[in-house]
């Protein structure tokens, strides 16, 4: 496993998405999804090359915080935030990917307005009506994004998604065109911040290709830089169909 050698190849596939997509390559952000990581790791990630590192979870968020893991990276939280952990990730991350629901939406804007900062957001989409994922439903959506809008200690800036897992390459085509549809038509109702939804939260290390192909502006990958993760426990899975 050789980091430098895994962002070289997996951006050179991105720019090459981009470019066949008619997209400008720098309008593609390349997350590295580092749970499991040690802080360690995540430093090598970053004097590679790294600009934005992903926590799943609060524990590790702190850790690597508290080491300085990051150095010059921006942090974003995408996994799973259960509304009594709000206060541990509100103003300690760039954006928050993972807003599943309305009450996690208003108990993230109250801890931002009591901190007197606007924590930038993404809505998460559940686009195949996944039992076992969290996020609002297609056609919710819509009105979270509406009442997101209104919160005054959030600011929305787009949607993301974690499809089923794909057996074959371009099975997640689909749901990746449907997520950036629902963006493009959300983003045309909000007439007085629409412009604030520039980010589209999609793909893996099995699909960044497609996702960007669909639009993505944010892929999220973690085995394909740092190799297979070692297994966590099963209260640790929610929302992840990856490991
Ligand atoms: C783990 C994780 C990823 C990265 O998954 P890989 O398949 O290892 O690239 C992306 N997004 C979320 C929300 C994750 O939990």
């Amino acid at each position: 496993m050789d980091l430098t050698d895994n962002i070289r190849k997996i951006r050179a596939q991105l720019d090459a998405a981009a470019v066949a997509a008619g997209r400008d390559p720098a309008s593609v952000t390349l997350l590295a999804a580092t749970k499991t990581q040690s802080s360690g790791t995540i430093r090598a990630a970053v004097s590679a090359g790294i600009r934005v590192c992903g926590e799943n979870r609060v524990q590790e968020l702190a850790a690597h915080l508290a080491d300085g893991a990051y150095g010059g990276a921006e942090v974003h939280f995408i996994g799973h935030l259960q509304t009594n952990k709000v206060k541990d990730v509100v103003g300690r991350v760039a954006l928050i990917h993972s807003v599943s629901s309305e009450r996690l939406l208003r108990a993230i804007a109250a801890r931002a307005d009591k901190l007197g900062l606007v924590q930038d957001i993404l809505l998460e989409v559940n686009l195949a009506g996944e039992a076992s994922k969290d996020g609002f439903s297609p056609g919710d959506t819509p009105a979270a994004a509406a009442l997101a809008a209104g919160l005054g200690g959030v600011r929305l800036r787009g949607l993301m998604c974690i499809p089923p897992a794909a057996v074959n390459p371009g099975d997640n085509l689909p749901f990746f065109q449907k997520l950036r549809q629902l963006a493009v038509d959300i983003r045309r109702e909000m007439v007085h911040n629409g412009e604030d939804m520039d980010v589209l939260s999609m793909g893996m290390s099995g699909d960044y290709a497609d996702a960007v192909a669909a639009g993505s502006t944010c892929v999220r990958v973690g085995s394909a830089l740092f190799g297979p993760r070692p297994p966590m426990l099963s209260t640790q899975l929610k929302g992840d169909p990856s490991i």
